[in-house]
């Protein structure tokens, strides 16, 4: 793997490994920028097949995270980390011990969180070997704990901007909404929709999971194959990433697609045909920014819940905005947002962030 030559490799600034015998930890943590500050982004547990595929993946993650920072205005870069295991029988309070002590030896240029296959709990663990971490859950009424719901809120507050953009309704009553993935953000995305009269179809890889969001939310449950060719309104994809891609665009019946997997475009190109169809499709690092919001400022510190829900309302706004000059420049939504990200970026616009 010539890991400096990879596409994805970008502009890194820093890629690292890290092994622990004693517990069997295998980690990688990608820094992507520190020019609007520390690199913020959660740590992903998942059972990769090879490690070139666990690079990947964290290389298109904290490259997404600085996009989805910067476009948040905070005052943070991008990095992620990955652990390569299977979060469902391979934790244990020592792996996240050597987890923290290897996130503990960048110095603080690498800011820790959950992210698929951790948790709050996991981070707690963490949190005894380093400080450069957060999403732990605080004191009651102040910023932080488990970021999916914040996340969730983001992203619901973003499919009413689409649905307003694309089919100029204020309202979601009766409107269909595909939902891929009923986990931590899927979840809380179907409560806040079914509380505002949506219709719900959902499908999980883990049957509980759908049969949960049945029962609570009268969802239709289908296939996990179907969820993406479903007659609905919008497409939220709330799994993992790449949906979106060769073989599921032609297929899709949505007009919006707005969820809150990370990467959800397999290619750019994506991008380009989604836009060629006619689909609107948000940008996911800025739709699905709600839990970093959270995140960051719990690691900050000083700001209330209260706050953090208002930073978030200011989701929708982004969202319009780069619709807006996707329609006046007739170029794609995720061109637009990334060209924005790289200026701010590129400026090291502190300006912009608070
Ligand atoms: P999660 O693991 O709690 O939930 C994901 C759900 O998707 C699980 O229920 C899983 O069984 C299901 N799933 C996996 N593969 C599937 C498939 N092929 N088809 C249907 N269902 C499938 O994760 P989460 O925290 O809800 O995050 C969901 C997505 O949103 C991820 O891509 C994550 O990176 C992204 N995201 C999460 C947050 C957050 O705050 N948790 C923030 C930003 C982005």
């Amino acid at each position: 793997m010539d890991l400096f030559a990879m596409k994805d490799y970008d502009d890194h600034e820093l890629v690292v490994f890290g092994r622990d015998l004693d517990t069997g930890l295998r980690a990688i943590i990608a820094v992507h920028s520190t020019v609007l500050g520390p690199a913020a982004g959660g740590c992903r547990m998942w059972p990769y097949a090879s490690t070139s595929e666990a690079v990947t993946d964290v290389l298109r993650l904290s490259r997404g995270m600085s996009y989805k920072n910067a476009m948040a205005g905070l005052p943070f870069g991008g990095g992620k980390a990955v652990i390569i295991g299977d979060s469902r029988t391979g934790k244990t309070p020592e792996l996240f011990g050597a987890y923290g002590r290897f996130v503990d030896s960048l110095g603080g240029r690498y800011v820790t969180a959950e992210d698929v296959g951790t948790t709050t709990s996991d981070m707690e663990f963490v949190s005894l070997q380093t400080r450069f971490v957060s999403g732990l859950g605080g004191d009651s009424g102040a910023a932080g704990g488990d970021p999916a719901p914040r996340t969730a809120l983001g992203v619901f507050l973003g499919i009413k901007a689409g649905v307003r953009f694309k089919l100029g309704r204020t309202d979601l009553h009766n409107l269909c909404v595909a939902v891929q993935g009923v986990g931590g953000v899927g979840y809380h995305l179907c409560q806040l929709l079914a509380a505002e009269g949506a219709r719900l179809v959902v499908c999980d890889v883990r049957p509980p999971a759908a049969e949960r969001a049945r029962a609570e939310f009268n969802a239709r449950v289908v296939p996990v194959e179907t969820i993406h060719s479903q007659d609905a309104e919008v497409f939220a994809p709330c799994a993992l990433g790449a949906v979106l891609n060769a073989q599921s665009i032609p297929q899709l019946r949505a007009s919006i697609v707005a969820g809150a997997a990370n990467n959800q475009l397999a290619s750019d190109a994506d991008g380009t045909s989604l836009y060629s169809k006619g689909v609107l499709y948000a940008p996911d690092y800025v739709i699905n920014a709600g839990g970093i919001i959270s995140v960051a400022r719990e690691y900050s510190g000083g700001r209330s819940e209260a706050q953090v829900t208002a930073e978030i309302g200011g989701i929708p706004e982004r969202l319009t905005e780069i619709f807006e000059r996707s329609r006046r420049e007739k170029r794609p939504t995720n061109v637009i947002a990334d060209d924005l990200a790289r200026q701010r970026i590129r400026r090291g616009d502190r300006r912009l962030v608070a």
